[in-house]
């Protein structure tokens, strides 16, 4: 099947006027259309620079970024960001909010205005759409950021940490509600955590980084019992634990040899 995200022998150095870093290096991935892929990793080892790069915000400074088979020549409509941070406009209610792209676009249509009511449905957000950002909470806000992202209908979703901010029990009813729309959507989704639990129940695969500069390490296959389940579901079952564990180990053994 062809790629819906690859990243070809992918480099990447910052230049500033004092120095060039090498923030990653040879980075070869493969993402398949539906797919689920986490990057794991310590801090500063590239996780937002490749999130970066697959957005066309950055251009790499050696190899190939390919969104469905073609370069990357900046941002597509093709690809929705999700970040930490909801960036929901203060002076626009979470409706005003969710029509900003298609307005942006030019599309405002009955239909448009008919898929933002029924998404903001399914979000739990029906009873709240007239109200401003600042009236709601981490997670509501969160949900609008995600309507906000899905009305464009991208077919791709890079969602950059976008659970770290909430307190646990939100974040695991979010996780639900994210893999959940997701998959019903059929939509390729890369999602960055430091979480290693919420990349092992979320994901099809798990890519866990090492730094300085950022080189793929090791690629983890979730087993099919848990890929199958809803990630609160998959947290609890058995072979849960032996899966974060062996991504842990590998961690580990990086950040060991990192100091050394
Ligand atoms: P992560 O998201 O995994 O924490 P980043 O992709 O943000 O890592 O950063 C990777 C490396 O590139 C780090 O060493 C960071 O300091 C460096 N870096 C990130 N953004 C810039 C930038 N705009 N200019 C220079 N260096 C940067
Ligand atoms: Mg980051």
């Amino acid at each position: 099947m062809r790629a819906m995200l690859e990243l070809k022998n992918v480099s990447h150095v910052y230049v500033s006027a004092q120095e060039a870093s090498l923030a990653v290096e040879g980075l070869d991935l493969q993402v398949t259309p539906g797919e689920f892929v986490s990057l794991v990793g310590p801090s500063g080892c590239g996780k937002t620079t490749i999130l970066s790069l697959l957005a066309g915000l950055l251009v790499p400074s050696r190899g190939q970024v390919l969104i469905g088979g073609e370069p990357v020549h900046g941002p597509s409509p093709r690809v929705g960001y999700m970040l930490q941070q909801d960036y929901l406009l203060p002076w626009r209610t979470i409706r005003g909010n969710v029509l900003l792209g298609p307005e942006l676009a030019g599309r405002q249509s009955r239909e448009t205005e008919e898929a933002v009511e029924r998404l903001l449905h399914e979000m739990g957000l029906s009873g709240s759409a007239a109200r401003y950002p600042h009236e709601l909470s981490g997670g509501m806000r969160q949900r609008a950021a995600l309507v906000r992202t899905l009305i464009t209908d991208p077919e791709v979703l890079l969602l950059d940490e976008p659970f770290s901010a909430l307190d646990m029990h939100i974040k695991l009813q979010l996780e639900d509600l994210v893999h959940h729309t997701l998959r019903r959507m059929r939509k390729t989704a890369l999602l960055v955590t430091h979480d290693l639990a919420e990349a092992a129940a979320m994901s099809d695969r798990v890519v866990l980084l090492g730094s300085r500069p950022g080189r793929i390490r090791h690629i983890f296959d979730i087993p099919a019992e848990l890929r199958a389940l809803p990630p609160m579901q998959a947290r609890r079952e058995p072979g849960f634990q032996d899966i974060f564990e062996a991504i842990w180990a590998e961690l580990e053994e990086g950040e060991e040899g990192g100091d050394a």
